[in-house]
């Protein structure tokens, strides 16, 4: 058998759209550029990714969460820096009408022409700002401006002594949010790798200044357990540190994966020194110092972050997950199994039970089998083509089990599992099921 990982993004663009994992925004309308729809799969998959993220976060002693809101005070942005610094340079090509970013275009870089249409008469870089502006209240004036939040670490920042306080948290701690930002990104694209809307899962962890070189270290190799965990393979994660610094910034990482469009940024590990809060101390007048009980002294906390876009690990995980398993039989002709080989916590469905036939025994011990086990898993229930075909369909969206239920399971009340990875088969009692299945999904992926 031939093993053959995911070669380009657009099998797996359609993957996604034929089984319901993602589906292009506003579909019925010819779509929304760089705007995604998570479907029936998808949603649950982006479900489970983030409860694996929050549960890693939050389940520590030492990190509480927070849900800030999406439309913040707007001078949160001035004392962020995002007013008036949050900005690519942008290009316009007078010819063929494109704008594209000058800092990460190679034609642009190496020749000084447009990487659409090959002309060198292109305007000057011109900084645009990336967030989204609109506007609250009746009146559409100066005084009523405010930002779709383009990152969601400052509802963390100027949350930081109100979760302090309440949790009674001391220094080293950490806070952990899930939430939506937006980016009027110049050239979003590749699938859901670059999106104008998009989902961030971001942890500032507040330290004692001088052992924040300590505390990033540490940070590292937390954060590259978990994508192992998640099933990803070493020889596709790597670290890439800066070059070039943020002013504030005193480290910064990436953690990259090697995508089918090559290594790419999932996420960054950025020592942001006290940058943050004292920003936010002299733009509101409050302070935001920690008096460290132990020592007697007081100080501002310096900040280790982790960010890493939702969306992005989504995608990584769904090309970590594809393989086509290439058989060829004695007559020569080729059977392609498709699998997407998910770790079983972040699989959207974990069972499927499947009658063997159509008649009523049958349909109705299985459809109170799907009822049971829906208790404790995300299960589905397909009766419908033959059992090979609806196997493959699970392989298809990653089940780790399916449940054939037979004429047998009338007598015996037993029903034949199927592993997705091996295809191999085993009785089992229903009685059992919910054990087996549970033990399986921790030792067998
Ligand atoms: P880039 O250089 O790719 O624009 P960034 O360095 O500005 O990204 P951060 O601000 O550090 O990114 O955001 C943290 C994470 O959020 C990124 O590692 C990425 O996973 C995700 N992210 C950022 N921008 C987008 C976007 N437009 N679409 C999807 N995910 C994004």
């Amino acid at each position: 058998m031939k093993v053959q990982r995911l070669k380009d993004m657009q099998t797996l663009v359609s993957l996604c759209k034929r089984r319901g994992f993602v589906f292009q925004s506003s579909e019925v309308y010819g779509g929304l550029s760089s705007c995604w729809d998570y479907g029936p799969l998808g949603s649950q998959l982006k479900m489970n990714v983030k409860k694996t993220w929050w549960n890693a976060m939050t389940r520590r002693a030492d990190i509480v969460g927070v849900d800030a809101a999406i439309l913040m005070h707007p001078m949160v942005w001035k004392a962020s820096g995002h007013v008036d610094g949050f900005s690519d340079p942008l290009v316009d090509c007078k010819n063929c009408k494109q704008r594209f970013r000058s800092d990460n275009t190679d034609s642009y870089l190496e020749k000084k022409q447009c990487p659409f249409c090959g002309s060198k008469d292109l305007t000057e870089p011109r900084q645009f700002n990336l967030m989204f502006k609109t506007h609250m209240g009746p009146t559409e004036d100066a005084s009523s401006v405010v930002y779709l939040r383009p990152e969601t670490a400052q509802g963390i920042f100027v949350n930081f002594e109100n979760c302090q306080t309440t949790s009674r948290k001391k220094i080293p701690f950490g806070i952990a949010q899930i939430g939506k930002s937006f980016r009027n990104e110049i050239t979003p694209g590749n699938f859901i790798f670059r999106t104008r809307e998009f989902e961030q899962m971001e942890m500032q962890f507040f330290v004692k200044p001088g052992t924040d070189a300590g505390w990033f270290d540490q940070w590292k190799s937390i954060r590259m357990k978990y994508y192992l965990s998640l099933g990803i393979n070493s020889d596709r994660l790597r670290f890439l540190p800066h070059e070039t610094l943020a002013h504030y910034a005193k480290a910064a990482v990436d953690v990259q994966y090697e995508f089918p469009i090559g290594w790419q940024e999932l996420e960054g590990i950025h020592n942001r020194s006290d940058f943050d809060l004292s920003q936010h101390m002299k733009f509101s007048g409050k302070s935001l110092e920690y008096f460290d009980e132990a020592a007697k002294e007081k100080y501002i906390p310096w900040v280790i972050e982790t960010a890493v876009g939702c969306d992005r690990l989504i995608l990584a995980v769904l090309c970590e997950a594809y393989r086509e398993e290439i058989t060829v039989d004695e007559k020569g002709a080729e059977d392609v199994r498709v699998v997407l080989g998910f770790k079983p916590d972040i699989a959207p469905v974990k069972v499927c039970v499947l009658p063997l036939s159509k008649k009523d025994e049958l349909i109705s011990i299985a459809q109170d089998l799907r009822e049971s086990l829906s208790a404790e898993w995300e299960t589905q229930y397909d009766e419908s083509q033959s059992i090979g075909k609806r196997y493959r369909r699970q392989d298809e969206i990653g089940t780790p089990y399916c449940v054939t239920v037979d004429f047998d399971t009338i007598q015996d009340k037993a029903v034949t599992v199927r592993h997705r990875d091996t295809m191999k088969q085993e009785r089992v009692l229903i009685e059992n099921l919910n054990g087996y299945i549970f033990n399986g999904m921790k030792k067998d992926f």
